[in-house]
């Protein structure tokens, strides 16, 4: 009885251990593609937004003001929404 109250102690260690992938707080759960995540991130959408302008899926993107979602195509499409 007794080794089987060790595994379940280390398993309870491991999930502790466990760390959001989006915000680094303890995570509680897996997103659909099998990384830790937080309550609070586990209902993240990742399927990006269609561009406004031309319809393709958009991109992350870093500029000056923080990020955004840019479309793929430019600079021959100027496409962008807030995150
Ligand atoms: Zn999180
Ligand atoms: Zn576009």
């Amino acid at each position: 009885m007794g080794s089987s109250l060790n595994a379940f102690r280390s398993f309870t260690l491991l999930v502790i251990e466990m760390r959001c992938a989006k915000c680094g707080n303890p995570a509680s759960k897996y997103n659909k593609t099998g990384i830790p995540v937080c309550s609070r991130h586990v209902k993240t959408k990742i399927s990006p937004p269609k561009c406004p302008n031309c319809g393709l899926g958009m991109a992350v993107r870093e500029g000056k003001f923080g990020k955004f979602w840019g479309c793929p195509a430019f600079p021959m499409c100027d496409g962008l929404q807030k995150i």
